[in-house]
């Protein structure tokens, strides 16, 4: 740790019946890193034949979530509708507001063969005057996005703004989602644009200012310190940050600057009020009282 990292938060490694997820945020240090209340890494995880990723149906309110892929393929289906194929470099971005039902699966065709995933899943709280908006959902194909080569790195910008440049998805406040793949003797400094901004690194061989970060590690910057992040191989991360929202409370699924806000969605989905996702038979049931912080990661 340096004056330059404000935390260095090691991954809670969770198994999801035959792959692994490392939860970054929320963590015992911290709860978010600018709007960025849930950061998972997700893989990389090879399926056999006949065997894929299953998140059957569950809510979410007041917050986004985010879905983005190294490698692999995602099947969405939400209560608006919606039904979409998200393939690398691709951004899934749906705006639960007020309330909405999703699943992720892997496609049946993508079974056949066996199936790979390596994703970075996270949630972006909304502000608290947006928490209620209409839900809804967009996918950006990765030409979409932003992506430019500079100091031996290409960058592409998943969401928000950086380097004078803007991501075309919609968001609620000032963020900065970034994906970094850097080649040998990369070095690329991260300006101090945002209040709360943090590193991720998905790979060994970076380093930051210097000193070496260990992989799967996210290093949370101080305030105002703009760091350059070095490599002495191939390497890649992410940059996630913005402006803070303020407080949020959690509860499986579930995010909002107001407490009873989560006990009226609790009684929502154990009373199935959420809706319905077309296509979709099953769902995940509300978990046991009181401790479900550990549970359903997407
Ligand atoms: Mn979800």
């Amino acid at each position: 740790m340096t004056d330059r990292i404000r935390h260095l938060i090691e991954p809670h490694i969770q198994d999801l019946g035959g792959f692994q997820a490392r939860r970054l945020l929320p963590s015992m240090a911290l709860g978010l890193v600018g709007p960025f209340i849930f950061f998972d890494h997700l893989g990389p995880a090879t399926f056999p034949p006949g065997k894929g990723v299953d998140v059957r149906p569950h809510p979410h309110i007041n917050l986004a979530t985010v879905t983005y892929l190294f490698e692999g393929v995602l099947l969405h289906r939400d209560s608006l509708g919606s039904v979409q194929e998200i393939q690398p470099g691709a951004v899934n971005w749906m705006t639960a507001g007020r309330g909405i039902v999703h699943s992720e699966r892997t496609p049946d065709r993508e079974r056949v063969q066996g199936t790979t995933l390596h994703a970075i899943q996270t949630w972006v709280a909304l502000p608290a005057e947006h928490e209620e908006t209409d839900p809804w959902f967009r996918h950006h194909p990765a030409t979409d996005l932003p992506t430019w080569t500079a100091d031996g790195a290409t960058f592409t910008l998943i969401a928000g703004a950086a380097y004078d440049r803007q991501s075309p998805v919609q968001v609620f406040s000032p963020i900065v989602y970034l994906d970094i793949q850097l080649t040998p003797d990369a070095r690329v400094v991260l300006p101090a644009d945002y209040s709360e901004q943090a590193v991720y690194s998905v790979t060994p061989g970076l380093q930051l200012d210097g000193s070496p970060l260990d992989q799967h590690r996210l290093a949370v910057l101080t305030t105002g310190v703009s760091v350059t992040i070095a490599s002495d191989r191939v390497a890649r991360c992410i940059v996630i940050g913005g402006e803070p929202v303020g407080e949020r409370h959690k509860w499986w699924n579930f995010v909002s600057s107001r407490p009873q806000r989560l006990e009226q969605a609790k009684q929502d989905w154990r009373e199935g009020r959420f809706g319905h996702v077309p296509g979709e038979t099953e769902f995940i049931p509300l978990p046991e009282e009181p401790n479900a912080r550990e549970e359903q990661p997407i």
